[in-house]
Parts: C-alpha cells; structure tokens; sequence
C-alpha cells in the first residue's frame, strides 16, 4: 500500500523496522542527492548530455581513457565535498544497532562507508568511483597518483605493475556485474526480514531483481521512492517522499 502521508509513512515504516530482526537496505541514486552527488540517468542528468564511454572503447583507445579521466577529475570538487546524508546516517544508526548487516548499493560515491558502514559491508554493484583500479592485475591507485600522471603526461597513465589501463574502480557500461557482489546480495536478500529499496527507479537489471527476490523468500517489501516504481505493487509499502524527510527520524535508533 502506498503511504498517504509522510507522517503516516514513517509511522508504518518505524512499526517495520522495529518488528524486523535482519533488514537489508538496497540504495540508489536518490539517497544522494540531497548531497549534492547527481543522479546521472535522471533527464537532463550528465548521461543523457554525455554519452558513457563504455567498456571496450575505454580498453581500446587513449583517447577515450583520456576523455573519461577529464570528466571523472571535473567531478572531482562534487565527490570530495560530499558528506553523508541523512538517509545514510539513519542506516549507519541501525547497522549499528546490528539490525543491518551489509548495505546493497548501486551508488558509487563511497557515503555509506563514510556514514560508518565498514567497506566490508557495502556491497557496491556498480563499484567505487573514489579510488582507480588496474582493469588488468587489480592494483588500486589514488585518484591523486592518476591525476598526476595525466598532468605530467598529458595522458592517462597505465598500471605501473603490468601496463594495462587503470579505471576507476567503477562497473562500466559493457562491463560485466561483479561476481562476489551480486551472489552476497544475493543470499543477503534471501536471509532479510525487511527489505527497504531506497531512491532507486528499479529500473536496471540484474540488481533490480533483488526485492522480488528477497519478497519471494518471505521478506517484507519497502519502497521509498520519490517517483512510482515498476515494482510498487509488490511491495508492502510504498512511500513516495523525500527520502531525507523519511528516513531522518531514524537517526540516533
Ligand atoms: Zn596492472
């Protein structure tokens, strides 16, 4: 059922909360906005004005390399002064309180780690876009050690280990879903006892198919989202509010 109210929602929703005993937020892009991190697939969002460079093209061209690192470090001031929201505050207060084991995340920003999540425990599907990586051997690197290199060498560097191309630690377009990621979602969503999608549309696949599964093996099913969803009907509650507004009052729990 959808909320009527935002009053009555997180009235419903705090009963949920505190009848579950394991419960497993999955997040979008929505719990980030309201620090300051855009949500790049919303209309007029930074992927409707510039095409993602997807996976190969990175692999096989400087050029691309080096368009995808000048945009990474225009973003840079946004990633940098972004703290955790209130969203994230209310989770980091009920991970502590040791109803959350591990957060599901399609974001990349690296907030429910600083919100005082231990990296362990976040589950990133779409990676990291906080630190780089070899797409080769793995090696993580700095953003400050790329940046350098690709001032100095007018191009983005390549691994020093074993020469392939460094990226950020992020899933591309074209890039497979992280293996260990998606079965720990996986089995973490078939041992919940509350399921809460939060700011995400539900839209993209295989990560959205999460809730139903969590809801098929008997979970309650939660949506806070501001714009209706695919999945809405399946869900034990729908509230379609700010999510910073619903979720705040859980901070401190
Ligand atoms: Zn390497």
């Amino acid at each position: 059922m959808i909320a009527s109210d935002l009053r009555s929602g997180v009235e419903q929703l705090g009963d949920m909360i505190a009848e579950a005993s394991v419960i497993l937020p999955f997040t979008g892009a929505g719990i980030s906005t309201e620090c300051g991190i855009p949500d790049f697939r919303s209309p007029g969002g930074l992927w409707t004005r510039n095409r993602p460079i997807p996976f190969d093209e990175f692999v096989a061209s400087q050029d691309a390399r080096d368009e995808a690192w000048r945009r990474r470090f225009a973003m840079e001031a946004i990633f940098t002064g972004a703290k955790p929201g209130r969203g994230h505050r209310a989770l980091a207060s009920l991970y502590r309180a040791g109803k959350i084991p591990a957060v599901i995340t399609q974001n990349i920003d690296n907030l429910h780690q600083m919100s005082g999540f231990a990296p362990d425990h976040v589950i990133e599907l779409h990676g990291n876009t906080t630190y780089a990586r070899c797409i080769g051997c793995r090696t993580p690197y700095d953003l400050a050690w790329v940046r350098t290199r690709f001032e100095e060498d007018g191009a983005a560097p390549n691994c020093i280990a074993c020469d392939r191309p460094v990226k950020t630690a992020t899933i591309s377009f074209g890039q497979a879903m992280p293996e260990d990621e998606m079965k720990r979602a996986a089995e973490l969503a078939q041992h919940c006892d509350l399921f809460i999608a939060i700011g995400s549309s539900l839209v993209v696949w295989p990560a959205a198919g999460f809730p139903m599964m969590a809801r098929n093996c008997g979970a309650r099913l939660v949506i806070i989202n501001r714009e209706p969803t695919e999945q809405d009907d399946f869900a034990d509650l729908v509230i379609r509010e700010d999510i910073g507004e619903t979720l705040g009052p859980f901070i401190g729990n």
